[in-house]
């Protein structure tokens, strides 16, 4: 027999328990273990609210989740109720699944000032992620600009664009839809300091901005390469750049919001007295190798809300190498150490589709299946270990029977045109457990 830990519930999480589960039948338990008291991670709190269709991948989760070999155990933080060094001593192998939480810095002037934001707490603000849930972004102004030219920019700057309308059927959390009914912000600048040719946003996420009720895309026709070097892309890429290519040709049809494209645009500093107020931007070129140069040109946007969607990080955990370039754990294929092991984002960095995840975690599984073959047994004890730990330190662990009374609970206070409305403080998912 083999208990495994995979550590983080979220999609990379949930795939590396199913391939373990395949690997290993009955031969193996797995215990998912979350710091927060729900599962799901990045598909909960990451996954834009308005995307419902790629949310609906949890019900696949939930199969493994209800597996018999399978445990989830929620509320335990890894490195606060329990370490690294515990779990390497309970289970044979741990398997860190924790994604890249933290938002990676901008490194200018002024990122300290009110209304400078990371996507992390944004997204995770209009998720519902608890540690955000005060964030109180400020939405009185009537700019915004969002850095970066990637599918978590396009997420920032559809969410602030629609309509109230607009959000039926979303799991956006009540707070936020409050918030963004009374926002006054009606420009939108996306800064990208590549161009048009180098944006890592994908056709469909992309191609969204064009049908927002009251929201218009703007593209400069100056800042697109001749139509004949799309041909050089490859076709995701040129679907994309033939989108901008359309917002670059459309007419103003006079909706009251605007999605400014603004390519070639490197953030210098944000200006403000005691708040955000404008963005300092150098313009750009690209060298040969395709990279952004200054050119000593500078220029305000104006910016009462500043949205960095410049891509995350992997946060350290005592014991375990880390690579700082990377921003993610150092690894061999997903090998930290003997028994130690890390999928998704944790392992390759924040890149790649919710799907990316599915073969990362096999690979890994795979990995540890040929260390450690199925009926072979390591002389560790079923998950009692951690109850007795958890127990010990007085943390109350919450189980997948634990996550159906909060979901049927958040179904229950859902508003009209939602799923649910989700519970966001730890206090009140105690109180829907009635404890
Ligand atoms: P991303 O795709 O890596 O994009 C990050 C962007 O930030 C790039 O345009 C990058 O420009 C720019 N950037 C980085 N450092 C910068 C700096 N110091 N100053 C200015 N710009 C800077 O990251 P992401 O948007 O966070 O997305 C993460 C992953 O999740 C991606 O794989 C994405 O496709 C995926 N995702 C998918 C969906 C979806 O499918 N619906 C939604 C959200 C996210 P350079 O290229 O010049 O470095």
């Amino acid at each position: 027999m083999r208990h495994f830990a995979v550590v983080g519930s979220g999609p990379a999480g949930f795939y590396t328990a199913e391939a373990l589960v395949k690997a290993f039948g009955e031969n193996a338990t797995v215990d998912i273990i979350d710091k927060l008291p729900v599962p799901y991670g990045l598909i909960r709190f990451g996954v834009a609210p308005d995307h419902q269709s790629i949310k609906a991948v949890s019900r696949r989760y939930d199969k493994v989740a209800e597996e018999a070999q399978v445990r989830f155990v929620g509320n335990v933080g890894i490195g606060e109720a329990v370490s690294i060094g515990e779990l390497k001593d309970l289970y044979d192998a741990v398997i860190l699944a924790i994604g890249a939480p933290h938002d990676r810095k901008l490194g200018i002037e002024g990122e300290e000032l009110r209304g400078v934001v990371g996507s992390a707490a944004f997204v995770g603000w209009y998720n519902g992620h608890p540690d955000f849930a005060d964030l109180d972004p400020p939405l009185d102004g009537d700019s915004a600009a969002i850095i970066g030219n990637g599918n978590v920019a396009l997420d920032v700057a559809r969410i602030l664009s629609k309509t109230h309308d607009e959000f039926a059927g979303s799991d956006i959390v009540g707070h936020a839809l409050d918030a963004l009914d009374r926002s006054s912000i009606r420009t939108i600048t996306i800064v990208g300091r590549r161009g048009p040719h180098q944006i890592a946003m994908t056709p469909k996420e992309l191609g969204e901005l064009g049908h927002l009720a009251q929201a218009e895309p703007e593209v400069e026709a100056e800042d697109l390469p001749p139509v004949e070097a799309d041909e050089a892309l490859e076709p995701g890429a040129r679907k994309s750049v033939s989108h901008l290519r359309d917002f670059a040709g459309h007419d103003d049809v006079g909706k009251p919001k605007h999605i400014h494209f603004d390519f070639f645009a490197r953030p210098v500093r944000i200006e403000g007295e005691g708040r955000a107020e404008r963005l300092v931007v150098e313009r750009t070129k690209l060298d040969e190798a395709g990279q952004s140069v200054g050119t000593g040109e500078t220029y305000a946007v104006p910016a009462s809300l500043v949205v960095s969607c410049i891509g995350y990080q992997t946060p350290r955990l005592d014991g375990v190498p880390y690579d700082e370039r990377g921003g993610k754990f150092a690894n061999v294929d997903g090998k930290i150490a003997d028994g130690l092991y890390c999928v998704g984002w944790a392992r390759r960095g924040p890149t790649g589709t919710i799907g990316t995840n599915r073969p990362d975690g096999y690979e890994v599984a795979e990995q540890v299946a040929a260390q450690m073959p199925a009926g072979t047994d390591g002389g560790k004890t079923v998950g009692k270990g951690l109850d007795a730990l958890l127990a010990e330190r007085g943390v109350a662990a919450t189980s997948f029977d634990d996550w159906r009374t909060i979901e049927a609970a958040e179904a229950a206070a859902a508003r009209p045109d939602s799923p649910r409305e989700k519970i966001v403080r730890h206090h009140e998912w105690l109180k829907a457990l009635g404890r």
